[in-house]
């Protein structure tokens, strides 16, 4: 049986721009019947597209300011009833419902009104739209025999379509925009309720749960990968509608090769790492761990001292600066130390620094056009669930530090313990870094006990210390979370170690302070634990 041609759309969209263009494609080419509601109507009869009113339509004003447009068995009739049901038809021609044949709408700019600062919540619920989606859903029902246009950017395909399939459009086309239509639904609902959730305070005036008892994620698709992980495994890169405006997911790609999945989650680990510094800053990180870290006057001085840290680690790694990037940092890592890198990530760069990145073709770099304060939460997946929780973020500050040896940091080690506290962090647990003069030139990651990580750690700092030929002497340790056994601290006093930091909170605490004590080590907590797995 042949399609049936597109004879009656209903047009009734917010976002205007290109349907002038594609309903007069409609009628003058195919002579489909244009209904529209009244904003949507204005625009078409001022592009000179013949139009018959909603109102005119059904036979019912448009009502109580806009809420009741749409809302009407004459048109969601035409939508829903079966055309190969001769019950339905009967039906129809029974009530005059004709049949429509195409819904072209688009929704309230709910999520663009909420974004506002200054947004009141009578007007946030006006702008939830509720004959639109009504529409899109009965229409997608009737995929079968009804194409339902949510986006503008369809507009073009539908009207390739129609023009291969004499008018008609395929069922192939009209199933993806189904599937497009409730996706789009789904996701409209979602930030409706998540919007919602946020607003609802309790007694004390607290929104009561920051975790509510159903949690719906709308997240649009940035990009296919080119694999996962590895390369058995396909993946894709979607962004949350929420994302922050200077987040790595909104971040502009302005050279390289598309990014891989281990590139976003490096980058994601990097750019993380770096947002904790107010000074200018440079990570270096490799396969989750920030091998090279330093802060100093400016952000090329702290990308010297970071990749100073680890030059063979830094091969292959990701840099991230949370200054804009000039000439200077770029030739440092492209001319003179030819540094292989997959990633550069900072707020911006100048323009001779881009025109020198240009040069390399494969290198990412992304420029996320500012720093925002770390996000609220993050998730992860389990096998089948998912954990959410607040973001870790270092708010420690040396005044909140408690001295519990003998001896009180010097102010350069306290100087260093701070530093080392922000990047220890992100190591991997157990995790200790080693600090000296503003840098992490000692990092031992992910070992299941920590005195193995207290040993890779105080090697790599007696290494890099060779290479820039200074003593291992003074070296401050942090650690992520507290020593169980007094071994960690001889292991570390016997490398060079003389000040510590760490959570506190063991058992054993009086035997680990005893210990510092017996080595002349100074030693504060900070009272909070900065696992990461
Ligand atoms: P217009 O600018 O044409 O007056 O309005 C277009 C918008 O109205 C579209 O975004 C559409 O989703 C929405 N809309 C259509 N029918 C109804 C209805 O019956 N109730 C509400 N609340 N919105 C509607």
């Amino acid at each position: 049986m042949a399609e049936r041609k597109i004879q009656k759309a209903l047009v009734s969209v917010t976002d205007k721009s290109g349907v002038a263009q594609f309903c007069r494609a409609l009628h003058d080419t195919y002579g489909t019947q244009i209904i529209s509601t009244g904003g949507t109507a204005k625009v078409l009869e001022e592009a000179g597209v013949p139009v018959t009113e909603i109102s005119e339509y059904t036979g019912f004003p448009e009502m109580m300011g806009g809420r009741v447009k749409t809302l009407h068995p004459k048109v969601h009739g035409g939508l829903l009833a079966r055309r190969d049901s001769a019950e339905h038809m009967e039906e129809a021609a029974a009530h005059d419902i004709p049949m429509i044949d195409l819904v072209c709408v688009n929704l309230y700019e709910f999520e663009k009104t909420v974004a506002k600062p200054d947004v009141t919540f009578a007007d946030a619920v006006e702008h939830i739209d509720i004959g639109g989606p009504s529409m899109l859903r009965s229409a997608a029902k009737n995929a079968q025999s009804v194409t339902v246009v949510c986006d503008p950017a369809d507009y073009g395909r539908i009207l390739d379509d129609m023009a291969a399939h004499d008018g008609a459009t395929s069922l192939e086309l009209r199933r993806q925009l189904q599937v497009k239509a409730y996706t789009t639904t789904a996701a409209y609902d979602t930030a409706i309720s998540n919007w919602l959730a946020g607003q609802l305070i309790d007694a004390e005036g607290a929104v009561p749960t920051q975790f509510p008892e159903r949690l719906t994620l709308a997240y649009t698709k940035q990009q296919d990968l080119r694999y996962g992980e590895n390369p058995h495994q396909a993946a894709a890169f979607y962004r949350d509608a929420n994302a922050a405006p200077h987040s790595l997911a909104c971040a502009t790609q302005l050279n390289g090769k598309p990014l891989s999945y281990n590139n976003l989650l490096d980058t994601d680990a990097a750019w993380s790492a770096v947002r904790e510094f107010d000074e200018p800053a440079c990570i270096i990180l490799k396969h989750q761990n920030p091998c090279g870290s330093a802060v100093a006057a400016n952000v090329t001085e702290a990308y010297d001292k970071a990749y100073a840290c680890d030059p063979v680690s830094a091969f292959g790694g990701i840099i991230a600066c949370n200054r804009e990037v000039p000439l200077e940092l770029v030739e440092h890592f492209a001319d003179v130390n030819k540094q292989f890198v997959e990633v550069l990530i900072a707020p911006s760069f100048t323009p001779e620094a881009l025109e020198r990145l240009s040069r390399r073709k494969n290198l990412r770099v992304l420029a996320t056009g500012g720093v925002d304060a770390p996000a609220a939460q993050e998730m992860r997946t389990v096998d089948g669930g998912l954990l959410v929780q607040d973001v870790d973020h270092v708010t420690e500050k040396p005044a909140d530090y408690q001295v519990v040896t003998r001896r009180a940091p010097t102010a350069q080690e306290l100087h260093d313990l701070e530093f080392g506290w922000k990047v220890v962090k992100t190591v991997k647990s157990n995790a200790i870094l080693i600090a000296k003069d503003d840098a992490g030139i000692g990092m031992g990651p992910g070992q299941p006990n920590r005195v193995d990580s207290a040993i890779i750690a105080c090697d790599r700092a007696h290494k890099a210390c060779e290479r820039m030929g200074v003593a291992p002497e003074n070296l401050a340790a942090a650690s992520d979370a507290f020593f169980p056994f007094r071994d960690d601290v001889d292991e570390l006093a016997a490398r060079g170690v003389t000040a510590i930091i760490q959570p506190g909170g063991s058992v054993r605490d009086e035997e680990v302070i005893a210990a510092c004590d017996e080595h002349n080590i100074a030693m504060v907590f900070t009272g909070r634990r900065h696992f990461r797995h």
